[in-house]
């Protein structure tokens, strides 16, 4: 719908021939903010970002371009092809940011499993390891998954005074590269170098 919108504002645009630059403004603002693909220095599509940050990303050197996209930028003393696809000179060793901490991911990295029975179940509790009175933290590595009964057991101790034990050692998730791509179209020129694009989100 709002691309419609759009469509329909550039539609209205004049033809850009009385003395009129002959690219509309608001497409080249359009152009600007485009969406263009980043792989790492090994090909790992790593981040979206906007055509000006990649023009930035090139004209520095520090990315390479792989696909262009369709329109072009007028800078002040050239013209010069809209990326699509860059890829960068370095590699981003720790490319995903870590998946924020809530109830849900907690349960999700579990897998909806109780780390201290093993019981799957949909009625769990989020337990901090170390107990908050005890200062333990609000991380990752100190948050799992509970079933209602074990964390009434555990009661505000460790597991160690409540003489339980944890089937594995709390970590943040494993990093989700869908996570660039969630809620975006994808362009065509994008579908080469996203091989999990094509076979779609599995769930892990
Ligand atoms: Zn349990």
């Amino acid at each position: 719908m709002v691309s419609q919108t759009h469509k329909g504002k550039l539609a209205e645009a004049p033809p850009g021939r009385n003395g009129v630059k002959t690219d509309p403004p608001a497409s080249s603002e359009m152009v600007v903010r485009a969406p263009v693909l980043v792989l790492n220095l090994n090909y790992v599509p790593i981040n979206v970002c906007t055509v000006r940050r990649a023009v930035v990303l090139l004209v520095k050197e520090k990315a390479e371009l792989l696909e262009n996209h369709q329109g072009q930028l007028h800078t002040v003393d050239r013209i010069i092809d809209a990326p699509s696809v860059i890829r960068l000179a370095y590699l981003v060793k720790r490319p995903f940011l870590p998946r924020k901490l809530s109830k849900k991911e907690v349960f999700l990295r579990d897998r909806y499993t109780c780390q201290y029975c093993a019981k799957k179940s949909q009625d769990l509790t989020l337990d901090h390891v170390v107990p908050r009175r005890q200062h333990g933290p609000h991380t990752w590595d100190n948050v799992v998954a509970a079933c209602t009964r074990c964390n009434l057991r555990k009661a505000g101790r460790t597991p160690a005074e409540a003489n339980m034990k944890l089937s594995k050692t709390p970590r943040a998730p494993d990093p989700n590269p869908y996570l660039i791509l969630q809620n975006r179209v994808i362009l065509d020129e994008w579908q080469a170098y996203l091989p999990w694009a094509i076979r779609g989100v599995q769930e892990g």
